[in-house]
């Protein structure tokens, strides 16, 4: 019998490890470490064959030792798997920078690990039984794909290099999209941001291995029972054999990827070839769940980002960006000598309003009062929710008369609008405005300390009102 692999399991809380240990002892070897600088030191020690790594660790987190690891000459061809929180999809992502293999999320599901264990372990018995000059060429593309992010250049560099390692008359990798047409990705006959569609029923084997989730060898095209209703389609091909392989990861297929791969020969899927195959599938797999992971978390990054500067119920800015803008925009009026204004305006008897009409009718009027502000400010005026029902806006190179004469306006569509489920009651603003004009203040408190006061003399004056500092 073979000796056992060896698993490094890193963690520093010695419940996972023991969960870990518990599951994994019988099948492997099990070295334990508590911290980033036992991963490094006994890695380099025991060269294990796989180590599981815990994101959140005190000293070197998980993520930095993930580097080391991966720059040390020792150490960077061991497989990282990292343990991470559910919750914590951000730390996937630093860690799959950091050279990370794959990653293991917790709570966790213990038949899960284990089944990503042993894949880890068994990819690497696969490459043992390789030839040399393959093994080699394929280490240089998983090494090159984990690196990209970009899973457009992923699928580029894969048929690039596939048609390097094998004698291939074309190498394509297709998608099926939800509406169930056949899309070539990329070719190494194809130019870059190509894209060619497929009819899929020109293309039985594709079908095939679609529906079967597993790979399918056509090694003479002329006559497979398989090609029968495309034989029309046939005459003229450069090649006579054809391996589509389906790029899965976790029993499903990732994005409905296939990997297909025509030789020139009869019988030209040789088992050396299918097994290429079936590796870069392998590789791919990884690396294209990771970049398409990373894409979506770009987009949900910004979406925070987004957020997390706006009021959730008026979609205009909170309170924090309204200051921040109105720094940025008094450093810019004082070194440009432009005049800068500010409105602030509070609604009139709102209290009546929630406890006449109820408060998520208030909630209503407050986000409808958002759409009119939108829809008067400028492209370049700045719109936030002061606090509760309060607004503000920046005008950026705006005058008091500008300033004004947009006040009067939000006063006036206010009181005129018609609010959905208030009967035909009105509500009304009272608005103060301050300028900003030829160094009249050192400061852009007090900007809004002289708007604020210009809205509470509008309010003592008997509300719906405009009145200037
Ligand atoms: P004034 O004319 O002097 O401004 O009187 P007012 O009633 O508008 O002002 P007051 O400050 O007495 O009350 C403001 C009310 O606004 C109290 C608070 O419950 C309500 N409010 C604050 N934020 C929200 C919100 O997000 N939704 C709703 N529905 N009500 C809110
Ligand atoms: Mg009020
Ligand atoms: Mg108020």
């Amino acid at each position: 019998m073979s000796p056992k692999k060896k698993l490094l399991i890193v963690d520093d809380e010695i419940f996972f490890r023991d969960v870990l240990r518990d599951a994994l002892e019988e099948r492997y070897d099990v070295i334990e470490g508590e911290n980033g600088d036992d991963a490094v030191s006994l890695a380099i020690e025991h060269q294990p064959d796989l180590i599981i790594l815990d994101v959140l660790m005190p000293g070197n987190d998980g993520i930095e030792a993930c580097r080391i690891l991966k720059e040390k000459p020792a150490t960077r061809k061991i497989p990282v798997v990292l343990f991470t929180s559910l919750s914590r999809k951000e730390d996937v992502v630093r860690g799959l920078k950091a050279g990370a293999d794959d990653y293991i999320t917790k709570p966790m599901c213990l038949p899960e690990i284990i089944a990503r264990v042993d894949a880890h372990l068994r990819t690497k018995d696969y490459y043992a039984e390789l030839e040399h000059r393959d093994l080699l060429l394929l280490l240089e593309l998983s090494e090159n794909i984990s690196a990209i992010r970009n899973p457009m250049t992923i699928l580029r560099l894969i048929v690039e290099k596939m048609s390097a390692i094998i004698d291939v008359a074309r190498c394509s990798i297709v998608s099926i999209d939800n509406k169930g047409d056949i899309f070539v990705k990329a070719s190494n006959d194809m130019e870059e941001n190509e894209e060619i569609k497929l009819e899929l029923y020109k293309y039985p084997e594709i079908r095939k291995s679609l529906e079967s989730k597993q790979p399918v060898i056509i090694n003479n095209i002329k006559d497979d029972p398989l090609m029968d209703s495309v034989r029309q389609y046939l005459e003229g091909l450069e090649y006579n054999s054809i391996v589509v392989i389906p790029v899965i990861k976790k029993e499903s297929i990732i994005g409905s990827f296939l990997l297909r791969t025509a030789s020139p020969l009869e019988g030209g899927i040789t088992e050396r070839i299918y097994k290429v195959c079936q590796l870069v599938a392998n590789i791919s797999a990884n690396a294209l769940e990771n970049a398409m992971l990373f894409d979506s978390m770009k987009t949900a990054q910004e979406y925070f980002e987004e957020m997390s500067i706006r009021d959730g119920l008026t979609k205009l800015y909170n309170h924090r960006h309204f200051y921040t803008r109105l720094e940025e925009e008094f450093s810019r009026a004082e070194r440009y000598s432009q005049p800068l204004s500010l409105i602030f305006f509070d609604i009139d008897d709102f209290k009546r309003i929630n406890d006449t009409y109820g408060h998520s009718q208030g909630d209503e009027v407050l986000k409808q009062i958002g759409i009119l502000i939108r829809k008067l400010a400028r492209e370049s005026d700045i719109a936030a929710r002061y606090g509760g029902e309060e607004f503000a806006v920046i005008l950026p190179n705006t005058s008091s008369a500008g300033a004004l004469d947009l006040a009067s306006r939000l006063r006036t569509t206010i009181r005129e609008h018609k609010f959905t489920g208030m009967n035909e009651d009105h509500v009304t603003v009272s608005v103060g405005v301050s300028t900003f004009v030829d160094e009249n203040m050192a400061s852009f408190d007090r900007l809004v300390h002289l708007a604020d006061a210009a809205m509470y003399k509008a309010k003592r004056q008997g509300k719906d009102h405009v009145l200037p500092a």
